[in-house]
């Protein structure tokens, strides 16, 4: 099949949700992606912040094929090994007491969620069950978590959403203090927002939340999805802000590629939800949980991290001197690129042309490659964007002059 060929069938047979670009991607291996006429690209995605270890890694990709021939899946029902290493090496890396799986970031802020609402209710009455998150804020597309999702774009369509869930404004804590009353059982943030465009919270501003939520026993919850996993070059990104939440949420790099989420909790909060009220048919699949233990085991060990730290410093500082690029933001290799006179959908779409694959977040440029992306990748992706951004600027000039 050609291109044209999957792109006529894609159309015929699935759901049309996604603008996608015209690429079918057939394989890759590291950085490098390969689409159905043969082409190669750079990837500076990593599948939104999935592949950590890029494409078809080869130690991920044996113990995941490993898994597949041994044990596949069984239900819940039964115990499972890679489940249970899994489980031990989070508590291990991360000191969290107790984790649950799920499949998505989606579903491990659902369990978030009804995790914070048990807990509360349970300890001060059936009405603690409300929830601030963050204007510009996103945590999926579940009605729940689109109901959390800050964004007014995301409240349409689907109504009624669950009820529950009040917006704060970012680095204000005037604006959370306005949003907390008496029933307020948890602040469910993203300490870098990615979806919202890369905006990392200011230190003091989480500080200063973390402190409050404490001193009201309100839970504090971090989405980690895309932060986590060592993308910002912490395993986790709340590592970075000298605070310890009560529960964080974790998915996209986890599982090296395969579909895995996690919802890490205190020891204490461990207790909350027992036995029937939670649960996943596919959670904590043992192939899932496989690729998750190649990736944690790699990602976690501190030269690696520090790498990532290096890496995303160097890219940062290739990024900012690009010209047309006027901001940069983010930590580690989760980084976003505001731009002068050219717009990010122009731009993602002409490096596609060019060999680039890059994302974009709201009005920005968004960067997740690979973890273990070379130096050499790196440069060559900055030379192709720098000269990317340079011909849109060029007929956007002419365009106007
Ligand atoms: C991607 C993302 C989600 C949703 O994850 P899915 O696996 O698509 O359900 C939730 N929160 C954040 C911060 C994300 O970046």
């Amino acid at each position: 099949m050609n291109f044209s060929d999957i792109q006529k069938q894609e159309q015929q047979n699935i759901m049309p949700t996604y603008g996608r670009f015209p690429v079918a991607i057939v394989r890759g291996t590291g950085a490098a992606a390969v689409d159905s006429e043969g082409k190669t690209y750079l990837d500076f995605t990593s599948g939104i912040g999935v592949n950590a270890l890029g494409y078809s890694d080869a130690k991920w990709a044996q113990a995941v094929a490993e898994q597949a021939a041994t044990l596949q899946h069984t239900s819940n029902l039964y115990y499972t090994k890679p489940q249970i290493e899994l489980a031990q090496m989070l508590h291990e890396k991360s000191g969290f007491g107790k984790v649950f799986f799920a499949n998505s970031g989606a579903e491990a802020n659902e369990c978030a969620i009804k995790l914070a609402r048990k807990y509360s209710t349970d300890q001060y009455g059936e009405q603690r069950t409300k929830i601030v998150t963050l204007v510009n804020s996103f945590h999926g597309r579940t009605i729940t978590t689109l109901a959390a999702t800050g964004q007014d774009t995301f409240h349409h369509y689907f109504n009624p959403f669950t009820e529950g869930f009040v917006y704060a404004e970012a680095d204000n804590m005037d604006s959370v203090r306005d949003c907390v009353d008496d029933h307020t059982c948890a602040v469910f943030i993203e300490l870098i927002q990615g979806e919202g465009g890369v905006r990392p919270l200011s230190p003091e501003f989480v500080r200063e939340l973390a402190a409050f939520c404490k001193n009201r026993d309100i839970l504090l919850m971090v989405d980690e999805v895309q932060t986590g996993i060592a993308r910002t070059g912490k395993l986790f990104c709340y590592e970075h802000f000298g605070i310890q939440p009560d529960v964080i949420t974790s998915a996209k790099g986890l599982g090296g590629g395969l579909p895995i989420g996690a919802c890490l909790c205190t020891e204490a909060l461990g207790q909350v939800l027992n036995s029937g009220m939670h649960g996943s048919t596919f959670g904590g699949n043992p192939v899932a949980c496989a690729g998750a233990l190649s990736v944690l085991e790699r990602v976690s060990e501190q030269p690696f991290l520090k790498e990532v730290t290096e890496k995303g410093a160097y890219l940062q500082e290739k990024l900012s001197k690009i010209e047309g690029v006027s901001e940069v933001r983010g930590m580690g290799m989760m980084l976003g690129a505001v731009l002068e006179n050219t717009q990010a959908k122009d731009v993602a779409a002409a490096c596609v042309e060019h060999g680039l694959l890059i994302l974009t977040a709201k009005t920005l440029l968004r960067l997740l490659p690979p973890l273990n992306i070379s130096y050499e990748e790196i440069d060559r992706g900055m030379e192709i964007l720098e000269q990317v951004i340079r011909s849109c600027s060029a007929s956007n000039k002419n365009r106007k002059g």
